[in-house]
């Protein structure tokens, strides 16, 4: 069964029904129990298609076509598997505008963000195939006469599993490592969004991937408990909450397979009076609802430090001019809609004060998902503030009287452990940077630049698992290191290891 898979729709209203299969050994695919799920457009709240849900049968039968197909792409010389890639790259290029189309409808991002999820995948592609040059090994002499070379080998089998928000550029976070490594790969997209990843398999194969090489299964947490327990797939990578990283990991590495899930990212912002009121609002207003709040580092929780007001009613004034279906999308499903109202609910009723309401916001056609930015003030430290559980265009100020305040604040939540610093004082920046670096708070500051009007980074991942799926350490995850000694020179100097 073949689908012909074009998105040429650039109207708001799009409603085509394609339905969305499993693609495995190079044939799109039913689940062997025939269930499947709407696919909601959140723009406009209609199914727009039906994604087939897959169980351990599935996934079974896709890791056998992957299996099948590894010796045959693991024999592949390097440099012919990445030619591959480098067509995928030519096609995604291509095929850009449409696929930007194409998750702008399946995830509700605006035009733009759409178009940088998919930008940004390429980018993930290019590193990937940059892989061929470091994949070579390396060698080194270990003792008088005896030289050991080191080749990175393929596992065999790998598999992704991919959450809803970016549903191009996350997929390419792992599969050009794994593939360009020579493994076969079998990607589990979010059942809400499985569209990307069927599109990824039409260019894969237009592109001129051998069938089963690259697989998809589609489905939720029976399909990934199943990946989880197969004891054929040798490597499991995942990318989502922190929830679900946690048990991703125990069962895979259960049932001894490498893993590596990476959950959550969220940080706090720190503003304090000092900082450039432009900059701050514009910026602070950029990351909480780009993506209608959606990212995983998007700034959920500002600390504000001290008489910070016109900075924060800067803030609200350039949060009110979003323009929803224009500067911001709808968020994801009713069910996102339901949870982010209970805890602007929620906050309320604990005292605080908000300042921008988007509930009850409607978008164009009064149809669709949707929650309008929203800003509340003096929210308890003890509130859920900014954790990747509401996951909405939802900024939350909590007060502090001092930036040691503020750091004991960031310090004793459960979802912060990283901080951006917005100020114009190097003094300031240095002190944080300190505290921080004294173990008050967690890793991967922004480290502010005196002189520079504010700095911004910062970002920790609930990771579980060591490295990343990407880059050199992706490199390393995706293959097995193999240590030969190449070069033994049987003389009577050779220093024989003990
Ligand atoms: P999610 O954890 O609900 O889903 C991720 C994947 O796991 C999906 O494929 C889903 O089908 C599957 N899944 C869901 N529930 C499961 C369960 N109980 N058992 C097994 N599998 C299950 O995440 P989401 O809502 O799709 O995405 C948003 C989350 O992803 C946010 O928490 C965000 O912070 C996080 N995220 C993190 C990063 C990062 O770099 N760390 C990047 C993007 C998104």
């Amino acid at each position: 069964m073949t689908n012909d898979l074009r998105f040429p729709a650039r109207s708001y209203d799009f409603t085509p029904y394609v339905p969305c299969n499993n693609w495995i050994g190079g044939e799109w695919t039913p689940s062997a129990a025939g269930d499947s799920l709407p696919i909601d457009n959140p723009r406009h709240g209609k199914s727009f298609g039906q994604v087939t849900m897959s169980g351990a049968a599935d996934v079974a039968r896709a890791v056998e076509a992957a299996r099948a197909a590894f010796p045959g792409w693991r024999d592949t010389p390097i440099k012919e598997r990445v030619q591959v890639l480098f067509r995928l790259k030519a096609l995604l290029e291509r095929d850009l505008e449409e696929l930007a189309w194409l998750v702008s409808h399946e995830n509700g991002k605006v035009i733009g963000e759409a178009r940088a999820d998919v930008l940004k995948g390429i980018e993930c592609l290019e590193y990937g195939i940059s892989l061929q040059n470091m994949v070579a090994g390396e060698q080194l002499d270990v003792s008088r006469g005896i030289n050991c070379s080191i080749t990175y080998e393929p596992l065999g089998v790998c598999a992704g599993i991919v959450p809803f928000n970016f549903p191009v550029m996350v997929p390419l976070w792992m599969l050009p490592q794994a593939l360009v490594s020579g493994n076969t790969f079998i990607l589990k997209p979010s059942e809400v969004v499985p569209y990307g990843a069927m599109k990824l398999a039409e260019l894969l194969r237009e592109a001129g991937l051998p069938a089963g090489v690259f697989n998809t299964v589609n489905g939720g947490q029976a399909a990934v408990e199943a990946i989880a327990d197969h004891p054929d797939i040798k490597a499991v990578g995942f990318v989502g909450s922190t929830r679900v990283a946690k048990a991703v990991y125990s069962r895979s590495a259960a049932a001894g397979k490498r893993a590596l899930c990476l959950g959550g990212a969220k940080n706090h912002l720190l503003v304090v009076p000092d900082a450039d009121i432009e900059l701050t609002s514009t910026t602070v207003v950029a990351s909480a609802y780009g993506c209608a709040g959606q990212r995983c580092m998007a700034a959920s929780l500002m600390i504000a430090v001290g008489e910070v007001d016109p900075i924060v009613d800067a803030i609200v004034a350039n949060a009110r001019k979003l323009r929803l279906g224009e500067d911001m999308g709808p968020v994801i499903h009713g069910g996102a809609v339901e949870r982010i109202t209970n805890y602007i609910a929620d906050a309320e009723r604990r005292g605080a004060k908000v300042l921008l309401d988007g509930r009850g916001a409607r978008g164009p056609g009064g149809v669709g998902h949707w929650v309008g930015p929203t800003i509340l003030d003096h929210v308890k430290p003890d509130m859920p503030a900014g954790c990747e559980e509401i996951f909405g265009p939802v900024l939350s100020i909590i007060r502090a009287r001092t930036v040691d305040e503020a750091l004991a604040i960031e310090n004793a939540s459960a979802y912060g452990n990283a901080a951006s610093i917005f100020t114009q004082s190097g003094a300031v920046a240095r002190y944080c940077v300190e505290r921080f670096e004294a173990g008050m708070c967690g890793v991967n500051i922004g480290v502010p630049v005196p002189r520079e009007p504010f700095s911004f980074g910062g970002w920790n991942q609930s990771l579980f698992g060591a490295g990343d799926l990407t880059g050199w350490d992706g490199l390393r995850f995706w293959t097995r290191a193999r240590k030969l000694t190449t070069r033994w020179q049987l003389s009577k100097d050779a220093t024989w290891m003990s």
